[in-house]
């Protein structure tokens, strides 16, 4: 897989454009309230500044962060109304749905079939609910491999009715508002993939999913790891930096100390990502690291592939999966 082909520059840019001059209109007068870490609560050190957005780095754990944060009523109106979001929603969605679909969520609805398949009895079918779950397409792909339908948060109304037309049960609300009687009982494993890194305060969505599941649940979630290699090399000019979007990015250590201080036990973390080195070959001309640059001038497509591979399987990617559970009592 490459990224032009769930990522194609040109409109990928376009967007990046976009969401640069939305940072500006949304945030520039936004309140703004400093926190520590997210992840461990320790200080975190200036880092650098984008599009008006302050990044810290946690002396403790290494967790790359928005701080301070603008408040959260100016992120709803910038998600609801700006020339950004409209555009990811239609014209970049459309451009790339089907080669999204083939690509990345086929290959995440069998990655979390074969972790119901490892955590969960025969006998134990567990709902998959997914929150955030846009267009639907991980659920569509994901009731062609588990027999009880999927369930689907999305509080967009207009994602919302999308999903509902394809026959999927919705529920149109945020996680923060779900009561448990809003889900089916029985077994679940709750799935979020590419949310976590927008969470403006993940520790409350973390309290308040650990409030929603019952002990045996799983929760599955991806999102990106701030010491991916792609991420360590090209850093404030990394296309994955990108307020007012991305505010959260912990790594496979510090997400541990988030997930233990709310309630939950960790049972794997990989970096199963196969872009890093596709994003920094595309991005080359914005590397100042001597070795890098060379590395991906002279690398062959099969060197880099070797290399890739090293880099997921060491846990060095930007692209984290992580599953973990709420302990039975
Ligand atoms: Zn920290």
């Amino acid at each position: 897989m490459k990224e032009e082909d769930i990522r194609p520059q040109a409109i990928f840019d376009e967007y990046l454009q976009l969401a640069k001059e939305d940072a500006i209109t949304y945030f520039a007068t936004a309140e703004r309230e400093s926190s520590n870490c997210p992840a461990c609560g320790a200080l975190g050190e200036f880092s650098f500044d984008k599009n008006g957005f302050t990044y810290e780095v946690c002396n403790n754990c290494l967790t790359l962060y928005v701080n301070p944060r603008p408040a959260v009523s100016a992120f709803l109106k910038y998600y609801t109304e700006s020339p950004s979001s409209k555009f990811w929603a239609t014209t970049f969605y459309k451009e790339t749905a089907e080669a999204r679909r083939d690509r990345l969520w086929k290959p995440k609805a069998s990655a979390i079939h074969e972790i119901v398949l490892r955590y969960f009895k025969d006998s134990e079918i567990p709902t998959i609910v997914d929150i955030g779950g846009g267009y639907g397409i991980f659920a569509e792909e994901m009731r062609k491999l588990i027999p009880v339908s999927p369930v689907v948060i999305e509080p967009g109304p207009s994602l919302a009715e999308i999903c509902r037309q394809k026959g999927l049960p919705v529920i149109e609300k945020f996680l923060e508002e779900l009561a448990k009687s809003d889900l089916p009982q029985g077994a679940k494993v709750f799935s979020s993939f590419e949310l976590f890194e927008h969470l403006h305060d993940p520790e409350r969505f973390l309290r308040c999913l650990n409030g929603l599941m019952s002990g045996g649940d799983v929760f599955v979630f991806t999102t990106l790891s701030g010491m991916g290699i792609d991420i360590q090399v090209l850093w404030e000019n990394s296309k994955s930096v990108m307020p007012p979007h991305h505010l959260n990015f912990f790594n496979p250590e510090s997400i541990k100390v988030l997930l233990s201080r709310t309630g939950f036990d960790v049972l794997e973390i990989e970096t199963p990502g196969k872009l890093d080195l596709d994003i920094l070959l595309n991005s080359r001309l914005s590397i100042k690291d001597r070795f890098w640059r060379n590395f991906l001038e002279t690398a062959s497509d099969a060197e880099r592939a070797n290399w890739q591979q090293f880099i997921s399987s060491s846990g060095r990617s930007s692209h984290m999966r992580v599953v973990c559970q709420k302990p039975l009592n």
